[in-house]
């Protein structure tokens, strides 16, 4: 904490997984040798870095640009870049931190790393978009390539993001190096089922948990909060496997629309449009309402999915959602949960999914992206689909399995921080002290 002052978010990830690895200082004591441990929490490398451009009016605008690569022990750096106006050190770290787990979790060989930028993509106009994020490219480009480190978007970072960052790294280096950034468009060099990947694998994960106790997604009701990226594929993977959607949300309220989310018009409004939750309740009519409230908790449900962003489900939230009778809760979003919320939840008999886990078939896709561009091949949707399946059936066996091994059985988040841990101690030890 002294170390890194200030850095809420980053202290409460790091904690969070130390907690865990107690078994394993018994059993490997090689592996979780402070010596380790310490290097693992610096990151090998951060960039801070100026990103000024000019608005439509010609207006010079400032806003600062990072670049956390965490860990390169599994593999070059891999993690996305986020654009919202929260962002700052802390919050680079913790996700950083995070994302090394995540990518052991997957057992594919990419490093840990994150990135943004405090920039508010919101209101603005593509030409700004654009002109921000060659800015930011420019300063950034030296430190990327598909062996060293390879972003990806999160929040605030889409398509047409990715494409002027890709426009930008290819004018600077003169390269056409697609491995450089995962996330792309299908005509130049995108994988199919990355933009699904992370709401279609945490649906994946959760089919998993209720399979293991003979259950299904089948007449189930579900809420998610967030209506971005990671929530409109979770919703879509949820109705195509018989569940039903009641309720999502933006950062202005919640719509509960309790005969199932319209897929087709949320999109629309969201993607097409660029509008809220609360134009779809109106368009949508019926029995569809729109709360003016914000968490989304208190929607009575049996599976509850947190696909917004980081501390989104608090205490409060927990014990509405234990109490209305949920029986599973399972992080889209990146640490969306508080750690009292967690421990709540457990206490309720509530099974609990860490995103390090259930939210990886995003980025386990973007490596699926790298293996494409790198052979030069496209692959078609149903076999993207399938390995994307294939890996969230391994990373919920590995946690499962890790859990049993050393003595939490039925433990998502041990067996997650153990196991994610497991492999890159591993790499670090063999490697040596670097
Ligand atoms: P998007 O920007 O597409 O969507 C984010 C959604 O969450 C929006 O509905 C937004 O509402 C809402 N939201 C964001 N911040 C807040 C806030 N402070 N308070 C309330 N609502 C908020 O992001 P993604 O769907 O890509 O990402 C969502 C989460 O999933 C993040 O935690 C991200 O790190 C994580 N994730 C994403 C992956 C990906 O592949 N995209 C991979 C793994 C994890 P509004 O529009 O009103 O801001």
């Amino acid at each position: 904490v002294a170390r890194n002052p200030g850095e809420e978010e980053f202290h409460q990830a790091v904690r969070e997984v130390l907690e865990n690895l107690g078994p394993v200082v018994d059993k490997h004591a090689d592996l979780a040798d402070a010596e380790i441990l310490r290097r693992l929490c610096e990151p090998e490398r951060q960039i801070i870095f100026r990103v000024p451009w000019a608005d439509d009016d010609g207006r010079p605008q400032l806003n600062r640009g990072f670049r956390v690569e965490f860990s390169s022990a599994l593999g070059p750096y891999k993690g996305g870049l986020r654009f919202h106006p929260s962002v700052y050190l802390g919050i680079v770290k913790f996700l950083g931190f995070e994302q090394i787990f995540k990518n052991s979790l997957t057992g594919l060989a990419i490093g840990g790393a994150k990135g943004g930028s405090d920039f508010d993509p919101k209101g603005r106009s593509d030409a700004e978009v654009m002109r921000f994020c060659q800015s930011f490219m420019t300063e950034l480009h030296r430190h990327l390539g598909e062996h060293t480190d390879v972003p990806a978007g999160d929040t605030g970072v889409g398509q047409r993001e990715i494409g002027y960052l890709f426009g930008q790294y290819k004018r600077l280096t003169n390269r056409y190096e697609s491995g450089v950034l995962t996330g792309k468009g299908l005509t130049w060099g995108g994988s199919r089922v990355r933009t699904e990947a992370t709401g279609y694998g945490l649906v994946f994960f959760v089919d998993e948990i209720l399979r293991a106790s003979g259950n299904s997604f089948e007449g189930r009701k579900v809420v998610v909060s967030g209506s971005g990226n990671v929530a409109v594929h979770a919703i879509q993977k949820v109705h195509q496997l018989g569940g039903r959607v009641i309720a999502c949300s933006d950062s202005a309220g919640y719509v509960v629309d309790e005969d199932g989310i319209d897929l087709d018009l949320l999109r629309d409004v969201k993607e097409e449009r660029r509008g809220r939750v609360s134009d779809y309740a109106e368009e949508r009519g019926g029995n569809a309402r729109f709360v003016q409230d914000w968490p989304i908790w208190s929607v009575p449900c049996d599976v509850a999915l947190p696909c917004a962003t980081q501390n989104e489900l608090d205490e409060a939230g927990a014990k509405q959602l234990a109490g209305n009778g949920c029986g599973v809760v399972a992080e889209g979003a990146n640490m969306p949960t508080t750690p009292d919320a967690i421990r709540l939840l457990r206490e309720a008999g509530v099974t609990f999914a860490p995103g390090k886990a259930a939210n990886a078939g995003g980025v386990a896709t973007s490596a699926l992206e790298m293996q494409q561009n790198a052979a030069r091949d496209t692959w078609t949707f149903e076999h993207t689909e399938e390995k994307l399946a294939g890996i969230m059936h391994s990373v919920h066996e590995r946690c499962l399995e890790t859990a049993e091994e050393y003595g939490s059985p039925g433990d998502y988040v041990a067996g997650a921080n153990i196991g994610g841990f497991l492999r890159v101690a591993d790499a670090m030890a063999a490697l040596g002290l670097v």
